[in-house]
């Protein structure tokens, strides 16, 4: 299948869909010009300083090294925190937002990247699967919940990557690390991220409804485009058919679930609290099930996008999700994407070549009078 097919199916996909789902690995970033750490060279051409000290990613992503060696530990995460910072979401954020916006559901974001760049995009509901880099914790886990790293200037010899000045101090007086789950870490404090987590979930309880109040107000249009044995496109038409505006929380089913400020208000339980869970907990009541004459029922698409097999927590949720709960998963990864044909669609791509091809597909669709 060349790439304008796939680009076409993938498309064709989006707009069969009522919620989308975005899951996230370090191939995401790649195209923003962050590195993913892949493999011990690739690691240490971007950190030398670590490759002199004989340090690969797994022994310095390690709550072990805050406590042997703070200087080169927060040299690492400092320099990585600045760099987050300072890097602009690439366009393919952008697309997937405005699919998302479009769709009655909107779209949420499960990620194992720690970089904070779907929020700086604008999205609202993200679960961080591995915690953020944007946050602090007390190494010691006195107890104190986590804080925000907004205060914090990192100033770092690169060439040793080493921390200079104090580091930063926890009000116990210990060190403060990163608020991320790290390799070997038993001190990881995920309460922000089990906040998360349950938003996340309410959201796709929400998309899992079978057709509710709100499917009277959406019917699909006849098929649109003359000819074409392709299925007629969703258009959401208001009562009076008017064309709705999925995305405007008016439109949206009940009360939502999805408080932009729920994580950050959620008061943090202690540390040591249980790692949030990776699996999604749906209901027994599959995506579509309740098939009503007239109406498509909800799907739910998850794109998944450079999410890799060597911590594959990004992929296992987006394939529990649809296995589970129903919809379809749309793989886009240019080295591992072997997808079973049943689940969805694999394009064999980078993430940001893939959602402009998509988009262009997508144009080209509205353009044909779709
Ligand atoms: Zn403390």
């Amino acid at each position: 299948m060349n790439d304008e097919t796939l680009f076409e199916e993938a498309a064709e996909l989006l707009q069969q869909a009522d919620a989308l789902l975005v899951c996230a690995g370090a191939g995401m970033g790649v195209d923003s010009g962050l590195p993913d750490f892949r493999g011990n060279e690739g690691f240490w051409r971007a950190y030398p300083a670590l490759a002199r000290a004989g340090l690969n990613f797994t022994e310095i992503a390690n709550p072990r090294a805050f406590a042997q060696d703070p200087e080169l530990a927060w040299g690492f995460y400092g320099h990585r925190l600045q760099l987050y910072r300072d890097t602009v979401p690439h366009e393919g954020f952008a697309l997937l937002k405005a699919w998302g916006e479009r769709l009655p559901n909107g779209a949420a974001v499960f990620t194992s990247n720690v970089d904070g760049q779907f929020q700086a995009a604008g999205f609202d509901t993200v679960h961080e699967c591995h915690g953020s880099i944007h946050w602090l914790q007390c190494l010691k886990g006195c107890g104190r919940p986590p804080e925000p790293a907004d205060a914090l200037r990192p100033d770092i010899d690169e060439t040793a990557c080493r921390w200079r000045g104090a580091l930063p101090r926890c009000a116990c007086g210990a060190l403060l690390r990163p608020n991320i789950l790290m390799f070997g870490d038993g001190g990881w404090d995920g309460s922000r991220y089990e906040a998360q987590a349950v938003r996340l979930q309410s959201w796709l309880r929400r998309c899992e409804r079978p057709l509710g109040a709100w499917a009277a107000e959406i019917r699909v249009a006849p098929g649109r485009v003359a000819g074409s044995n392709k299925a007629p496109a969703r258009r959401w038409i208001g009562p009076n058919n008017e064309p709705a505006t999925p995305g405007d929380p008016a439109n949206r089913p009940g009360p939502s679930g999805c408080d932009p400020k729920g994580a950050e208000s959620v008061v943090a339980p202690l540390a040591g609290a249980s790692s949030p869970g990776c699996a999604p907990r749906l209901g027994s009541s599959p995506l579509g099930s309740q098939r009503n004459p007239g109406f498509l029922p909800p799907t739910l698409l998850v794109v998944e996008l450079g999410a890799g097999t060597a911590i594959p927590s990004v992929r296992r949720f987006g394939e529990a999700v649809v296995l589970e709960g129903g919809g379809r998963l749309l793989r886009i990864n240019p080295r591992e994407a072997a997808l079973p044909r049943s689940l969805g669609l694999s394009l064999p791509m980078g993430a940001l070549a893939a959602l402009r091809g998509i988009e262009a597909a997508l144009q080209r669709d509205d353009q044909r009078g779709g």
